[in-house]
């Protein structure tokens, strides 16, 4: 599974928990060189520092998704420190789950900077460089309800279907410079996500159907799945859900 991620540039953001946290130890474990953003700043550089006692190359940089200027320093540090990015993982999100008419406008507004701004910003920052050495990969993190709508979930899985979108869009004008696109859609994994929803009766509902929610290394390992293939094979799109997992 190492082959082709020792000694890539992997940029991850909201690596301070879950996904991007199981990511980057699995990545960096492969040999890759992992720079990370979130901006709970100790957790990252906590973890830097783990991978590089373990004899890994890492870099934390204090990031918010939301702020455009904040993900393009992330991106060009990574640029400046090790010559180019390889992969960039737009995988920042939260998903506060709420019925619409509880009219949770700030949660819609979160949601909407963080799932769709914060992907748009990861794009902007990292195909400038891409395009100029005509290689890289770029890995955006729908869901489920990137392809289902349940109530309760209506904002969020706009969000994620807007991921999706993006996605397809991306894939195709960035062919012509040889840029790979994944967009990957988790099912259950048990991360601290459920912690973002801000209704107590809709987080008791949530945390019902996350009790057969996979590990995060399920995740580290489909990235480890599309990053680890051959330059000219792309794995456009993977979904996948807990066995047990219905909906
Ligand atoms: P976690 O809550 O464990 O992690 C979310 C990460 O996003 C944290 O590192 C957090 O870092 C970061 N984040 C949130 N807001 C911002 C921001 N403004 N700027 C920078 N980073 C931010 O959840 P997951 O690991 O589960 O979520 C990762 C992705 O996976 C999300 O896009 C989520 O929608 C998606 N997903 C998750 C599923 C699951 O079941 N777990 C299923 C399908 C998709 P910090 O707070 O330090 O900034």
């Amino acid at each position: 599974m190492t082959e082709n991620i020792h000694g890539k540039v992997v940029v991850i953001t909201g690596a301070s928990s879950g996904l991007g946290e199981a990511t980057a130890r699995l990545l960096s474990a492969g040999g890759a060189i992992v720079v990370m953003g979130a901006r709970r700043l100790e957790r990252i550089q906590a973890l830097a520092d783990e991978l590089i006692a373990k004899g890994g190359q890492a870099l934390a940089l204090q990031t918010d998704v939301t702020r455009n200027e904040q993900v393009k320093a992330l991106v060009d540090h990574a640029v400046q420190a090790y010559g180019r990015i390889d992969v960039m993982i737009n995988n920042a999100g939260l998903m506060p789950h709420s019925p619409l008419d509880r009219l949770k406008v700030e949660d819609w507004d979160r949601m909407i900077d963080v799932n769709i701004k914060g992907v748009l910003y990861g794009i902007a920052a990292a195909l400038p460089h891409m395009q100029a050495c005509k290689s890289g990969h770029i890995i955006n993190v729908s869901s489920v309800a990137g392809h289902k709508v349940r109530p309760g979930s209506a904002v969020y899985a706009a969000t994620k279907h807007a991921v999706l979108a993006l996605s397809e869009g991306l894939r195709q004008e960035v062919k012509a410079f040889d840029i790979r696109t994944t967009v990957i859609s988790p099912g259950a994994v048990a991360t601290e996500l459920v912690d973002s929803i801000t209704e107590a009766d809709v987080a008791a509902n949530v945390r019902k159907v996350y009790e057969i929610a996979l590990p995060a290394e399920s995740f580290a390992r489909a990235v480890a799945f599309a990053i680890s293939q051959p330059a000219d094979m792309d794995i456009n799109e993977i979904l996948f859900r807990p066995t047990r997992q219905e909906i």
